[in-house]
């Protein structure tokens, strides 16, 4: 639990999962559900890749990444009424969902200098909330961010499920395209962190036949048993 220094005790909660499972939009409606905050920490890795692309640095230059750790002036918004994610002065909550920067992101999360950096981002995050709660998702909060959370979950779905959930997200891009680029993104992915598999102590949600009302009420309930149990 993260101490905000007064006399309330903030209750930290992390959710895992592949891309495609429902986590950022179902972490943010259970966020406000609870009157938490939320982190979208995928969010972090996205902005830091349209930053390299912005600057013409090399993502496949792992060295190059890391130099840019040093100028990168990342905020985000952790209401989860008042999300954005800015660069320096520029608001780039839309442009880091530009298929450019989502076919670039897995190089850059692979670093472990990045990754290790950015672990360090999210804490601080956590740390700072003084609500009630704070949720963070991602892809390894159960396990390296936070994995002494009060609340851990893996959020999953079925293949076809996720495929068919992204394409409803990008219109503009055809089914297989999508399918396509949502399983070599968890391919790359699985290689550096495992996602797809609960870590012991973690409870996994799996969303395949609920709908999103039902995942979010499934996330509050094991937040609200955490808390009176
Ligand atoms: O969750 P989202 O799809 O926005 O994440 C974008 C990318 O950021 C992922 O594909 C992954 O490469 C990276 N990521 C990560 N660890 C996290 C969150 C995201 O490596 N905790």
């Amino acid at each position: 639990m993260a101490d905000s220094g007064s006399s309330t005790v903030t209750t930290v909660v992390a959710i895992d999962g592949p891309a495609g499972s429902g986590k950022s939009s179902v972490s943010r409606a259970a966020a406000r559900a609870l009157g938490f905050d939320y982190q979208d920490s995928g969010a972090a890795y996205r902005a830091l890749a349209w930053n390299a692309l912005e600057h013409g640095v090399d993502v496949n230059d792992a060295d190059a990444v890391v130099g840019s750790l040093a100028s990168f002036d990342y905020s985000i918004g952790i209401d989860p009424d008042g999300y954005f994610v800015r660069v320096g002065e520029t608001d780039v909550t839309d442009a880091i969902r530009d298929p450019r920067v989502t076919g670039v992101v897995s190089q850059i999360a692979r670093v472990p200098a990045v990754r290790a950096h950015l672990v360090e981002v999210f804490r601080g995050v956590i740390a700072a909330s003084t609500g009630p709660g704070i949720i963070t998702e991602g892809r390894d909060i159960t396990t390296v961010v936070s994995p002494d959370a009060d609340v851990r979950i893996l959020l999953t779905a079925s293949d076809e499920a996720r495929m068919a959930r992204r394409s409803l997200e990008i219109p503009t891009q055809s089914a297989g395209v999508v399918g396509r680029q949502l399983s070599s993104r968890d391919a790359e992915d699985s290689k550096v962190v495992d996602f797809m598999n609960a870590a012991d102590g973690v409870d996994t949600i799996d969303s395949t036949n609920l709908d999103f009302d039902q995942t979010v009420s499934a996330v509050v309930e094991l937040v609200t048993r955490s808390r009176v149990g």
